[in-house]
């Protein structure tokens, strides 16, 4: 069951910061939205803003795009996924629309159009400044949403219909709010120690801040990770040639180098390359000495020891 929190005066920090704040798709008019929604399912916003200026610059209205086949529009759509299903549901539109100022402004009409669901349908309203008749659930609110507690659910229909019932409609924009934050800060991996809700944050409140550094440790939280990585990367040179295992530690290490760092220039390179291909060193090392002795014979213990 979602947590008992009075979520009509919860989530009011929520709508104050991201109130009104357009949508991160860039369109210019409804028409522009309702052609960007539909092709923005299952891709990212870049993508769709990415393709829009061309896109629109030859077909500004419904009146152009229901000239157009669906075959017509696919060169428009690169790296959209469905493309092909989109161009059908948007010369369907354009077809049975006819012109901008048909485009239907309410939850029961626009849901009727192909490619548009709920979700869609809300970011059009939103877009032109409509009431809200229901909450947008996309997939960033899929995981915001019952991380805060608001719902237990995860089918998005579902989260909406809690979330309908849990804030009143002039609140209904906190499904955008959330999608925001699921952008910005609650991301897969949270940052929930900058998040504004976190003092009402369910997931928060049973992992911890502990719990959140340890769940984004590989990426970044763990900062030591990368840090460890670079230092020895710069001391490795001289460090590897003696003691390649060493270099992989921490900075500890650096006692190791200091002994070895006078060995290392000049008999690294060569000594490794001679010796380690010999299998039996015992052997190997009382014919080195003969030839090559002048170098080796003085680094030879060392090199020889180290392998062992
Ligand atoms: S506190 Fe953390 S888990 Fe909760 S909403 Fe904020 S970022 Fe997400």
């Amino acid at each position: 069951m979602p947590t008992r929190i009075n979520w009509a005066e919860a989530i009011r920090p929520l709508l104050e910061k991201y109130k009104n704040k357009k949508h991160p798709l860039d369109y210019e008019n409804v028409y522009q939205l309702l052609v960007m929604v539909v092709l923005s399912a299952q891709s990212t916003d870049e993508a769709v803003n990415k393709l829009a200026p061309q896109l629109f610059a030859t077909f500004p209205d419904l009146e152009s795009l229901a000239q157009a086949s669906p075959e017509g529009l696919w060169p428009y759509f690169k790296g959209i996924r469905n493309f092909a299903h989109k161009a059908k549901w948007l010369t369907d539109i354009a077809r049975q629309l006819g012109s901008n100022d048909k485009i239907p402004l309410s939850m029961e009409e626009l849901v009727k159009l192909p490619g548009i669901g709920r979700k869609s349908a809300s970011v059009i309203l939103r877009g032109a400044g409509k009431p809200p008749e229901g909450i947008i659930v996309d997939i960033h609110v899929i995981r915001v949403a019952p991380r805060l507690g608001i719902t237990n659910e995860e089918d998005p229909k579902k989260i909406e219909e809690q979330m309908m019932k849990a804030l009143p409609r002039d609140e209904w924009d906190a499904g955008m709010a959330m999608s925001f934050l699921g952008r910005e800060i609650c991301r897969p991996k949270p940052l929930c120690e900058d998040c504004l809700m976190n003092g009402v944050c369910a997931f928060f409140a049973r992992v911890g801040l502990a719990g959140v550094i340890a769940m984004r440790g590989k990426e970044g939280g763990a900062g030591g990770a990368r840090p460890a990585k670079k230092t020895p990367a710069k001391k490795s040179p001289a460090a590897k040639a003696p003691d390649g295992k060493a270099a992989g530690g921490k900075e500890p290490g650096g006692k190791a180098a200091a002994r070895n760092a006078p060995v290392k220039k000049a008999p690294p390179k060569k000594a490794p390359k001679k010796k380690s291909p010999a299998p039996k060193p015992k052997k190997a090392v009382k014919k080195a000495p003969a030839k090559k002795t002048a170098r080796k014979t003085t680094v030879s213990r060392h090199n020889y020891s180290y392998p062992r």
